[in-house]
This record gives C-alpha cells, sequence and structure tokens, in this order.
C-alpha cells in the first residue's frame, strides 16, 4: 500500500504518530481530530496515500463509498443523534492543510466553535 514517510496521516497509519482511534479497518483508519471543531469531530482516512479528492479516479469508487457509508455508522456509535456535517477540503484554495485525503465528519450540539 503506497505511503510517505513525510506525510502526517501515512505516519499515524504506520503508527508512528499516536492518534485516539475511533475506529480501524484494513482499508480505513479513523480518529479524532487534534483540533476539534465540534463535540464529536473525526478524520476518516484512506490508509492507502492518496493526495487529495482532487486525485481520486474510477478505481477509487468503491473506497469513496465505504468511507460515506462509514460516518453514520461512527456518529452512532460515537453518540451523535442529531444529524452531522461531512467536509472534504480540497486543495490550497479549499482550505486543505494535511495532503492526505481525509473526510471530517463533525457532529454533537450547537454552538460548534467553527463549522
Ligand atoms: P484539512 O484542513 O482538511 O487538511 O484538515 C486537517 C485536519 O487534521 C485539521 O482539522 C487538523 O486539526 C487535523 N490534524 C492535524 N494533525 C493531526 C494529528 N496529529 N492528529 C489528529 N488530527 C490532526
Ligand atoms: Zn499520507
Amino acid at each position: 500500500m503506497s505511503a510517505d514517510s513525510h506525510c502526517i496521516f501515512c505516519r499515524i497509519v504506520s503508527g508512528q504518530i499516536p492518534a485516539k482511534k475511533a475506529h480501524e479497518d484494513d482499508e480505513l483508519l479513523v480518529f479524532h481530530d487534534i483540533h476539534p471543531w465540534a463535540p464529536v469531530h473525526v478524520l476518516i482516512v484512506p490508509k492507502q496515500h492518496i493526495t487529495s479528492l482532487a486525485e481520486v479516479g474510477p478505481e477509487h469508487a468503491a473506497l469513496l463509498g465505504r468511507m460515506l457509508g462509514l460516518a453514520p455508522r461512527l456518529m452512532q456509535q460515537l453518540g451523535v443523534d442529531n444529524g452531522f456535517r461531512v467536509v472534504v477540503n480540497t486543495g490550497a484554495d479549499g482550505g486543505q492543510e494535511v495532503h492526505h485525503l481525509h473526510m471530517h465528519v463533525m457532529g454533537g450540539p450547537r454552538p460548534w466553535l467553527r463549522g
């Protein structure tokens, strides 16, 4: 599976940097955002290094489907029962800071810090 040794999310996937994990399977890792915008804020991350949503192609359709499909189950498991928001920042103008594809999933009672 492709990895970039300089990428912070690849380093979390490989266990070199600790994270508070919420889910793990053979393709995906989910962990809590270190600077949460909402009471519950997790990042769904493919284990494979893909730079951004701008880089995905038809070969990634199943992976993207699994990422999106995991969101409602995770929110339920984390006690979010009144709706949630999914965000994928992409590229410079999209505000992407970590260049490894990830899906923010945020929920919990408002007000939120951001989002
Ligand atoms: P983005 O702007 O979409 O690239 O968001 C990157 C997110 O990764 C931000 O919300 C950061 O707070 C989060 N983040 C960065 N480093 C870590 C880390 N070591 N553990 C958990 N979350 C992180
Ligand atoms: Zn990476």
